[in-house]
């Protein structure tokens, strides 16, 4: 069976110039949404010359070869459904997300940085249980204590969020750059591109 991997979404694969492709599982859903499941569009154009994909949509640009010319596919779908996985990475953007990129402890949605609800120095863990969002100056008042003995109150306990609950979230936080083409394929509103 053909496996996509799906790249972390390096910044060079998000800007217009690098032409992406955006991939669907073959019901035409995103394979991913966080992160936004993307291919090089050199990957693209391989999986299509393999038949693992299906064109859907293209970019006006094009690459010639000495024996063919191609418009850059912008969005393709696999011919073999791939089942999603129920919960998304544990990643510093999914976690941030997760938490609505505010504050656990106050709200505050500047200089937000990550906290061990329970100290690493007393065996909490990085995971997502144990890791929430938290502004600079709560961490630092926080220091290497429990929300407990810093007499600190967590607006939620954090938990591991499904891939469902995340795109949920993800509405009202859609990346930078969506290239026109992707619209129809995507979940989130998109009127807050406006
Ligand atoms: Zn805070």
């Amino acid at each position: 069976m053909y496996h996509p991997d799906i790249l972390d979404n390096p910044a060079s694969l998000r800007h217009p110039e690098s032409c992406p492709a955006l991939i669907l599982n073959a019901d035409y859903t995103p394979l991913s949404y966080y992160p936004l499941s993307l291919w090089p569009w050199q990957t693209a154009i391989k999986a299509v010359f393999l038949d693992k994909v299906d064109i859907i949509d293209s970019y006006d640009r094009a690459v010639h070869s000495p024996s063919f010319t191609m418009q850059i596919p912008s969005v393709i779908a696999l011919r073999q459904y791939v089942k999603p996985s129920e919960y998304p990475a544990f990643t510093r953007f999914n976690l941030f997300l997760r938490d609505k990129f505010a504050c656990q402890y106050c709200g505050s949605e500047a200089n937000l940085t990550f906290d061990h609800v329970v100290p690493r120095r007393q065996g909490g863990g990085t995971s997502w249980e144990n890791v929430t969002t938290a502004c600079l100056q709560c961490n630092l008042k926080k220091g290497g204590r429990t929300p407990r003995e810093a007499h600190m109150q967590l607006m939620l306990n954090p938990h591991r969020p499904t891939s469902w609950q995340l795109q949920e979230r993800g509405r009202a936080f859609p990346p930078n750059y969506l290239h026109e083409s992707w619209h129809d394929w995507l979940y989130w509103d998109i009127e807050l591109e406006e």
